[in-house]
């Protein structure tokens, strides 16, 4: 049974990561370095939880999710489970750290299970002398020892680590399976869930935080009604707008959201040209919107303001490109082609 409920949700998806993990269980080869790499929040550090429940579950049907064991792990209880992160105080994993916590610990035989697992999240924060560290124990892992590196940025790692780790690579989940996961959680709006699963990019801890981020909410209730109004609006609306938007630089999640929130807009008039049913639109709270502008713009026209809106986003992320001005420079695009065609 591979469905646990960890706090906030069920795992769901990577089923070849854990297939390969469980063989290397059952072939008695798990012990050693792991580095799980992927974008963040899509499941790495919940499935590292579960290969230490699998590793050290004594049911049959390993991780069951309900002996002591599994559910010590779950809560972070499991004296043999150990999680390292950084400190709230702090910008990196210190050296003090990973010795007390890492170093050590490895040379205890597990207390309660068959292996002392080690999980060190987001591992791109350990600092060289960290590294350095934790290396010692890499080099000469017991045999009932697992470390898991978890990050997003496993190329900040030093090479001599990286090389002592199997490489476990995460992919952004399913559509199907971000809704199964999402489906059951408790005091989230179904209705902002579902829009923001489909602009989340299969991270489901992307969507649960932008579900609950009023914020985001604000950017894109605003953003949409500039782009209702374009067609036959006034050039000096978009200067209002643009100087009304407050996205720091420094807010990457924001500010990629709000390019997806772009992006998705035009997905949705073509699928409305398409004549596709509208629970396939992802903003489907603004239909009235997208109804009232999807004639304004022909299919070429999409595909040039679609590669303009990733032109921008890439100059504004990559090249320093000022918010504003880019805004700026898009929605006069966006206006000057659909005025074209109401013209
Ligand atoms: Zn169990």
């Amino acid at each position: 049974m591979d469905e646990i409920t960890y706090g906030i949700g069920k795992l769901r998806g990577h089923e070849k990561n854990r297939e390969s993990l469980r063989k290397l269980f059952e072939e008695k080869a798990s012990s050693g370095s792991y580095l799980f790499s992927g974008m963040p929040a899509i499941g790495k550090f919940k499935t590292a939880l579960w290969f230490a429940q699998l590793v050290n579950c004594p049911s049959f049907d390993a991780p069951c999710g309900l002996c002591v064991s599994c559910r010590k792990i779950d809560k972070g209880v499991h004296p043999d489970v150990k999680i390292i992160k950084k400190l709230e105080d702090k910008t990196v994993i210190t050296i003090d750290q990973v010795r007390d916590q890492v170093v050590n610990e490895a040379n205890f035989k597990p207390l309660e299970g068959r292996f002392r697992v080690f999980i060190i999240d987001d591992a791109h924060l350990l600092n060289d002398q960290s590294q350095n560290s934790l290396l010692k124990v890499m080099e000469e892992p017991g045999a009932q020892v697992i470390i898991i590196l978890v990050t997003s940025r496993p190329s900040d790692l030093l090479d001599t680590i990286r090389s002592r780790c199997r490489a476990i690579r995460f992919f952004p989940l399913s559509d199907k399976d971000m809704e199964y996961i999402l489906r059951d959680l408790p005091d989230v709006d179904y209705e902002k869930l579902g829009i923001v699963t489909s602009i989340s990019a299969g991270s489901p801890g992307k969507a649960i935080k932008q579900a609950q981020d009023e914020v985001f909410w604000k950017i894109r209730h605003d953003l949409f009604t500039v782009l209702e109004k374009l067609p036959d609006g006034q050039l000096g609306d978009i200067l209002k707008y643009s100087e009304s938007v407050s996205i720091q630089r420094a807010d990457v999640e924001r500010l990629e959201a709000f390019f997806e929130m772009l992006l998705s807009w035009f997905r949705d008039i073509e699928f409305i040209q398409a004549g596709l049913p509208e629970d396939t639109l992802l903003n489907r709270d603004f239909k009235e919107s997208l109804e009232k502008v999807y004639f304004c713009y022909s299919a070429e026209d999409i595909t040039v303001l679609q590669s303009l809106i990733l032109e921008i986003r890439k100059l504004t992320f990559e090249n320093n490109l000022n918010l504003k001005m880019g805004i700026q420079r898009l929605l006069i695009k966006i206006k000057q082609t659909g005025s074209v065609q109401i013209g």
